[in-house]
């Protein structure tokens, strides 16, 4: 048998982050066993359904790297199919039509909730006789189409996370609506839980992996499979994703689309690797950072918990600097170059490329994300000093000037400047000046960077001496020393 899984996003909102972490374990597990993805785009909600929805869940699951092999299908062009299979429940007499009104319904939840009983649809018009239906009818009523449940019925399935799963028929709530509302002898629109079993059947699908949240449905899913004489498939009910207090991770919990966390500079690598995680674990000797290759290659539902998984900001952080710091800067830069220009650097992206190079290195080790870059590169954005004011006093202190003198002549004099010309110096000023390493290093800080702590000082030396900017900044910064 070949394995064939789907991802059946709602096109009501952009491509959320447990749809996404669903559609990562559905890939994995199709990639490992040499499967199929399909893509099914469950759109029968047509007022809440919108195009650009649909467009964000596939830019942002081909963002990710989840390629699918067939589909998108849409369910509103299927919606022949779902009606010739409703009609086979009627004809078969294991649905009806239900002629309740809306109040008639309402009524009969507020009497349940008075006998403190929970809310059911009591099967009032299971067995309406002919003539009933008749009068109904003769009213002007519309029925929605109810599948029969016996409630006698106890359903179980061997799920390939939770275990052996057992759902009492009486717990269903009752007969249960497949399609909706219409003029009594029409089949108004099919409902959820009835296309996703026609669409699974018909698509051949062999294990349904979905979100826990919709463990109930398979309850009623596997009866309407039995109904219409299918083979039931394999379920896997992934764990939900929760928040650091346990709850369902929600909109309040700030990112809840894939697409907000590319807003927020996370990498779909780093991304898709940290999704693999929730709820999974890889075997030894694999690390937590993975490839989805690597992922698909180990991925089986036995590592798969059925505990709800923690978002953990800082294991997403964690992936995101390691993926950024395996880039190799040639390939780096050419990320960090648009965001350095964007935030006014003095940088030309042709004559400086060398010298940029080099500054991807320096920043390369301190990114988390990738917008970082800009923070980092501040102090070495522009030729002229922009002078903290903690930097300024330091330099006004006693020897202040004297260093940065020291230092500009030497600068000047050389030709070209290197790390161990530069430690001789400030040997030597040490020396002289009879002052600890330590302020003169804190005094070359300031005086190069206009502020006291930053980067490495050494490599940013290195940087701005190649651009002739540090003589200028000494310039600059002797000046405020000698104020
Ligand atoms: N359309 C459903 C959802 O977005 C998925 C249904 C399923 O996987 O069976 O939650």
């Amino acid at each position: 048998m070949s394995v064939r899984v789907r991802i059946a996003p709602s096109p009501t909102g952009n491509l959320h982050i447990g749809t996404a972490r669903t559609a990562v374990f559905n890939w994995l597990f199709a990639r490992n066993q040499g499967g199929t993805f399909i893509l099914r785009i469950e759109d029968t909600d047509q007022e809440r359904s919108r195009p650009e929805f649909t467009e964000n869940i596939m830019s942002g699951l081909k963002w990710l790297g989840l390629d699918w092999d067939e589909g998108p299908f849409y369910q509103t062009e299927r919606m022949d199919l779902y009606r010739a299979a409703v009609q086979e429940l009627l004809d078969k007499g294991l649905a009806y039509p239900c002629y309740c009104t809306s109040e008639e319904l309402e009524a009969m939840r507020e009497a349940q909730k008075a006998n403190k009983q929970a809310p059911r649809y009591d099967n009032r018009h299971r067995n309406l006789t002919a003539e009933q239906r008749a009068a109904f009818e003769a009213e002007g009523r519309e029925a929605v189409i109810r599948f029969k449940i016996d409630d006698e019925r106890v359903i179980q399935w061997k799920d390939m996370v939770r275990g052996s799963v057992t759902w009492k028929g009486s717990d269903l709530g009752g007969d249960m609506v497949i399609a909706r509302r219409a003029p009594a002898g029409t089949i108004g629109q099919p409902l959820y839980n009835f296309v996703v079993v026609i669409d699974d059947s018909d698509m051949e699908i062999t294990h349904v992996i979905r979100g826990e949240d919709h463990i109930a449905n398979t309850g009623k899913q596997i009866l309407l499979y039995e109904a219409l004489g299918k083979t039931v498939p394999l379920f896997a009910h992934t764990p939900l994703i929760l928040n650091q207090q346990g709850r369902k991770l929600s909109k309040r919990d700030g990112v809840t689309s894939v697409a907000d966390f590319e807003a927020q500079g996370y990498t779909s690598d780093a991304l898709a690797n940290y999704m693999g995680l929730l709820g999974w674990s890889p075997p030894e000797p694999m690390t937590e950072r993975f490839t989805m290759a690597e992922a698909a290659e180990a991925f089986s539902f036995e590592r798969v918990n059925k505990a709800g998984a923690k978002f953990d900001w800082d294991k997403l952080n964690w992936l995101n600097s390691q993926v950024l710091h395996a880039v190799p800067s040639e390939e780096l830069v050419e990320e960090l170059l648009p965001l350095w220009k964007a935030a006014g650097y003095e940088f030309d992206g042709e004559s400086d490329r060398p010298w940029l190079l080099e500054l991807t290195e320096l920043v390369k080790p301190s990114l988390v994300k990738i917008k970082d870059c800009v923070e980092q590169a501040a102090l070495l954005g522009h030729a002229a000093l922009d002078m903290q004011d903690a930097a300024a006093d330091f330099l006004k202190q006693e020897h202040g000037a004297g260093i940065l003198q020291a230092v500009l002549d030497a600068v000047s004099a050389s030709e070209s400047w290197t790390p161990d010309e530069a430690k001789a110096l400030i040997k030597q000023i040490t020396k002289d000046l009879g002052v600890k390493k330590g302020v003169v290093m804190r005094s070359l800080r300031a005086g190069l960077m206009g502020a006291l702590q930053g980067p490495d000082l050494m490599q940013s030396w290195m940087l701005l001496n190649q651009r002739g900017w540090d003589v200028k900044r000494l310039e600059q910064a002797l000046a405020v020393a000698k104020s």
